[in-house]
């Protein structure tokens, strides 16, 4: 099985299992863009620059589009932007990613 390396925030939460519910841990989008991320990025490899550390609490990563929006998309109105991308993003389904964390 191919192996990647991802630099995540030491106080990250470890991942869980695919299925259960996001917790943040920044896995998916530190390992490789969604398409939205990847449109924003210019790449699909590699970590997606809109993935954001939020510090506040017990730490977690969110998705920037959603949570600053005219940041990353600053020609939409921020309110449509962040619709958008939780749509997108299917951000209520739980976690699918399915990569292994070691
Ligand atoms: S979808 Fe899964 S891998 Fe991605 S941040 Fe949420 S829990 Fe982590
Ligand atoms: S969910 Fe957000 S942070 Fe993650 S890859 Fe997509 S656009 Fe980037």
């Amino acid at each position: 099985m191919p192996q990647q390396v991802i630099l995540l925030h030491a106080d990250a939460p470890p991942k869980p299992p695919a299925g259960a519910a996001c917790n943040g841990c920044g896995v998916c989008c530190a390992a490789e863009p969604c398409p939205l991320g990847a449109l924003l990025s210019r790449r699909r490899r590699g970590a997606c620059r809109a993935l954001l550390w939020e510090a506040e609490g017990r730490g977690r990563y969110r998705c920037g589009v959603v949570a600053a929006p005219r940041r990353f998309v600053p020609w939409l109105p921020a309110a449509w932007t962040r619709r958008l991308a939780l749509r997108w993003i299917s951000s209520a389904s739980g976690c699918d990613c399915t990569l292994e964390a070691a």
